[in-house]
């Protein structure tokens, strides 16, 4: 099993369940529509990496609040990449298929540490792109908000201790690239909870 780290002890998370379409700017900037009801969908533990590599395939990334769920609540937060094949989803949503191949694929989930946090409204967070500010944003913004997405999850899916939530991407996502030097960083208000950096490293 692959493991996530938090508060100095690591577990394994079953699942990931992410959110797609949550920050209005990024639904105009891929050109999607603003969806009726949240759009869920899983990456399995085997998605899960410590290091961010270079898939074959064209990559974007997606920074994303990542809450961690024990006892059926948020307990904690990490900063998330939601690595997606986008020539493959582009592809695959043309013909109205699953997005699993783009979306959870092995090494497309990758997480700094999880802090614990008791109050998930004030979190936002940013991405740095070697050095420039690329993806900023935060619950405020959100469509969705993290205790509503909790309820609409119990609908379908039980969630078990460790699994995390993908809260979805502000505008800003970008290919990834070789050499690229990205920094995650997660924010209560302006009290920062926890980072991370990663250099893109090549298969
Ligand atoms: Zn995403």
């Amino acid at each position: 099993m692959k493991h996530i780290s938090y508060a100095g002890a690591t577990y394994a998370p079953g699942k990931i369940v992410c959110v797609g379409r949550n920050y209005v700017e990024h639904i105009r900037e891929l050109n999607n529509e603003i969806p009726e009801e949240p759009v869920l969908f899983i990456k399995p533990n085997s998605a899960i990496a410590e290091k961010l590599k270079l898939p074959a395939e064209k990559c974007r990334f997606e920074a994303e609040i990542s809450l961690l769920v024990s006892g059926g609540a948020y307990v904690g937060v990490g900063f998330g990449l939601d690595l997606t094949l986008s020539e493959v989803q582009n592809r695959l949503k043309a013909k109205g298929l699953p997005w699993e191949k783009a979306k959870a694929f092995d090494g497309s989930a990758v997480f700094s540490p999880f802090v614990p946090c008791d109050n998930v409204s004030g979190l936002r967070l940013e991405l740095w792109l070697n050095d420039q500010l690329q993806q900023t944003g935060g619950v405020e913004l959100m469509i969705y908000r993290p205790e509503q997405l909790l309820t609409e999850i119990k609908r379908y899916f039980s969630l078990q201790d460790y699994d995390v939530i993908m809260t979805g991407t502000p505008q800003g996502v970008a290919e990834l690239r070789a050499g690229d030097r990205l920094e995650g960083k997660i924010f209560n208000h302006d009290q920062l909870l926890t980072e991370q950096s990663w250099n893109v490293e090549k298969q």
